[in-house]
């Protein structure tokens, strides 16, 4: 397998090939090599010896940008859009910054809107080509960054210029840099002497491909990659349609245009004088700016030291460590704060919870570092005003940011009293630990942050020597960050079959078919079947095969196999019958499950996300997300909104779309099951009240369902409530056993039905005195 560091060398050998464009040869740019870091680029000045990048360049723009003209964020914003729509590329709608059409946990970079997994391959689903969009990402691998080096976010928004070009659709790089050199020199009016490209590579999950990072006086503000090689298992092969990826920052093009110490400065900045002023915090903006130009290589990536790397600045701007720390750490501390609310306010808009578990960890910890910041420095404000101060800048831009502020105080109020719990906890942990003369080594501090939400802060403010190790929360993320990663177990080659033929939607409970495949003698593959296969929690068929019990069916690829009791003969014809009652009941389930996610999100809140599900015929289970566990009132709200929707009788469709037509259509709540690895999708509507992309069997209307009982919940993880319910007959049986333990107790303490609950009360009083007595014996 090629690395990265093959394919630079590969692509810089082969430069005319894979890094000359002819319109920067035209404009007059020639190749140099960095005589430092060995790194080909392109420039209008041929004495040039360095490349622009860190650590071979400073940044030059600092108080000295290279515009004639001061942009802020939205503005720079709307510029950037007109500028790629003029030249014919269609603006499309954000995407959720909560990745839910493909198996990340959020969405990291603009492209990652286009990815969608087919048989485990990344492929690039464009809605409209060529397509501009500015994207909020959130990136949770530098968290400790933020603040310090002026450029690094949890939170931010990526300018997304994209071709799918296949030689006759698209373009490909000579008209992708075209336009980025228009956007930097016309839009911008930034000078072209003053523009460089770097020759660069990147790798995605199975493709990769040069890219040319482009430089204004020291920052990198794009990177155009030209996406053009497919990497499997067979080898390397030329994609059939290569792919612009241009990427730039949006905040890095404002902040060029400005000059200011760092990049918060412009992006935050309604904020950052409102709560300054709250604060009453002392700002020397010349002293930034001298500290500025010399933090910008405090990247935890390259330094590993930061203090170390703080006391070298301390030197060179001849104050002392002391002192300089003073002077920045408060204010660096509320720019991280104004990033981590941002992430936060997208997040919790888009559908995520901060919790302990997948993506959530990730929202707890930059959460907890906010509010350690507001405790250590005392500041007299909490997070959810600062989402609303976010939302009503952003306004112009993400206008639904607003929307979700009551939601947002909902949930940020209780992960503030589970800090005050943790709070109190660490001091009572930090009392044991100084008592029995613990060590408080990293393992040990990654254990405390994992079990009990004890952040090294906290330990420090309750009095342990302590201090957090360089990129703890980077070392306590990752440990969660492994990739949802979609695993499809193949037990049985299945290539050479058809696709089995599916009666299993029609409602065909008795059929012919022809055994086209037997494998290890008794699972089969028929050429068509009515048997359900196991899929979306909805468990497989059971029934008969020429007169042989079904043990299981299975999905493999496009064949259906049936696992049965005993052998069976390959190319026999058979006489197939489904367990028509057990059927029923399976498909009125999964029908209310639907139901029910759609009430819990009515009653909960648009949060409200399916987590997993599960439907037997004795039960079914919907987990949904969730900041708390529920009450008895909201578990019967849900219940009889629930109800509500069957009583209204409402019609049930189906309808296999296109991909992007379903995502259009339907938005990306259609994928409460998760990515679905498919070119098309099955959406299952309710009505007009919700759409979801399923394979199950569901019924016509939502009255066939019959009555919905909860039959218990229970908080199953942080961050996740589990439902558990049944319908119709089975809820009527359900509803007779209740019925008959209530009579066994009435006709045992010989008391009428409504006199159980204060019997019940009386009998627990005496209880109680009871086990007294009995202790006091003891
Ligand atoms: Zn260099
Ligand atoms: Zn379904």
């Amino acid at each position: 397998m090629l690395t990265k560091k093959d394919l630079k060398e590969k692509f810089s050998k082969d430069w005319k090939k894979y890094y000359k464009i002819n319109f920067l040869v035209e404009q007059g740019f020639v190749r140099r090599v960095c005589e430092k870091c060995g790194k080909g680029f392109w420039t209008l000045d041929p004495e040039s010896k360095v490349c622009d990048d860190q650590p071979c360049s400073f940044y030059e723009f600092l108080g000295n940008p290279p515009t004639k003209k001061r942009f802020d964020l939205i503005e720079t914003w709307k510029k950037i859009e007109n500028f790629f729509v003029d030249n014919g590329h269609m603006s499309i709608k954000r995407y959720p910054t909560v990745c839910r059409w493909y198996p990340l946990f959020f969405t990291s970079a603009g492209i990652i809107d286009f990815y969608r997994l087919v048989d485990g391959n990344v492929t690039f689903d464009f809605p409209t080509n060529p397509v501009f969009v500015n994207q909020p990402c959130l990136r949770f691998n530098d968290v400790e960054n933020v603040g310090r080096t002026g450029k690094h976010y949890t939170c931010f928004t990526m300018v997304q210029q994209s071709s799918l070009f296949n030689g006759k659709e698209g373009y490909w790089k000579e008209k992708c840099i075209e336009l980025d050199f228009d956007l930097l020199t016309k839009v911008f009016e930034i000078k072209p002497e003053e523009i460089s490209f770097l020759e660069s590579v990147w790798t995605g999950p199975n493709t990769f491909g040069s890219s040319l990072e482009y430089f204004v006086r020291g920052l990198e503000l794009g990177n155009a990659v030209f996406t053009e090689f497919l990497m499997t298992d067979s080898g390397i092969s030329e994609m059939k349609e290569k792919v612009i990826d241009m990427g730039a920052g949006l905040e890095r093009f404002a902040w060029v245009t400005q000059g200011t110490p760092t990049s918060y400065d412009v992006s935050f900045a309604p904020l950052l004088e409102k709560l300054k002023k709250k604060i009453g915090i002392g700002y020397d903006k010349e002293f930034f700016l001298k500290y500025a130009k010399l933090a910008g290589i405090l990247n935890l990536d390259e330094v590993a030291d930061i203090e170390l790397a703080r006391k070298s600045i301390a030197e060179k701007l001849e104050v002392s460590v002391e002192e300089l720390k003073q002077k920045i750490e408060e204010v660096e501390a509320l720019y991280a704060v104004c990033d981590h609310t941002l992430a936060l306010t997208f997040a919790i808009s888009d559908g995520s919870l901060p919790s302990n578990v997948a993506g959530g960890y990730n929202l707890r910890v930059i959460l907890r570092r906010a509010l350690g910041f507001i405790d250590k420095f005392n500041w007299n404000f909490n997070l959810a005003e600062i989402c609303e101060l976010h939302a009503k800048h952003l306004k112009p831009i993400y206008p639904v940011l607003l929307e979700h502020q009551e939601e947002i105080k909902k949930i940020l109020n209780v992960e503030e009293k589970r800090y005050k719990e943790s709070k109190k906890r660490a001091k009572k942990i930090v009392e044991k630990i100084l008592e029995t003369k613990q060590e408080l080594d990293e393992a040990k501090l990654i254990q405390l942050y994992d079990s009990e939400g004890i952040t090294p802060e906290l330990l420090k403010e309750s009095g342990a020597k302590v201090e957090a190790p360089p990129n703890f929360y980077v070392k306590v993320t990752e440990r969660h960050m492994q990739a949802k990663l979609v695993e499809e177990k193949i037990r049985f080659d299945v290539s050479a079959l058809p696709e089995t033929k599916i009666l299993f939607y029609d409602d065909v409970f008795k059929f012919k078919a022809k055994v086209l495949k037997v494998f290890d003698e008794n699972c089969v593959v028929l050429d068509q079947t009515a048997f359900y296969a196991e899929a979306g929690g909805q468990l497989s068929d059971k029934g008969f095969i020429d007169g042989i019990e079904i043990k299981n069916v299975q999905k493999i690829g496009k064949a259906i196999i049936h696992e049965l009791r005993r052998k069976i003969e390959e190319g026999k014809e058979v006489e197939c019958e489904v367990d028509k009652s057990r059927r029923e009941i399976l498909k009125r389930h999964h029908t209310a499950t639907h139901i029910i996610n759609v009430a819990s999100r009515k009653v909960l809140g648009s949060h409200v996300w399916q987590h997993s599900a599960f439907k037997d015929v004795d039960k079914a289970r919907l987990d949904i997300t969730h900041f708390e566990a529920l009450s008895e009132e909201q578990i019967e709200k849900i219940e009889s909104e629930a109800n509500e929707i069957v009583e209204k009788d409402l019609p049930i469709k189906t309808e296999v779309l296109q991909r992007a037509e379903a995502e259009k259509k339907y938005g990306f709540r259609i994928y409460q099951g998760g990515a679905v690895p498919s070119k098309e999708l099955r959406i299952v509507s309710i009505s007009d009240i919700d759409n979801e992309a399923c394979r199950g069997t569901h019924s016509k209307s939502t009255g066939e369902v019959g009555f919905i009982t909860i039959l218990r919940t229970k908080r199953i993880q942080d961050g996740v409530d589990r439902i558990e319910f049944c319908s119709d007959e089975v809820a009527l049986k359900h509803l007779k056993e209740k019925e008959k333990i209530l009579k066994e107790v009435t006709n045992k303490l010989k008391i009428k039905e409504s006199e159980v609950p204060e019997a019940i009360k009386k009998l627990f009083e005496e209880w109680k005195k009871l086990r007294k007595e009995l202790r006091k014996k003891k």
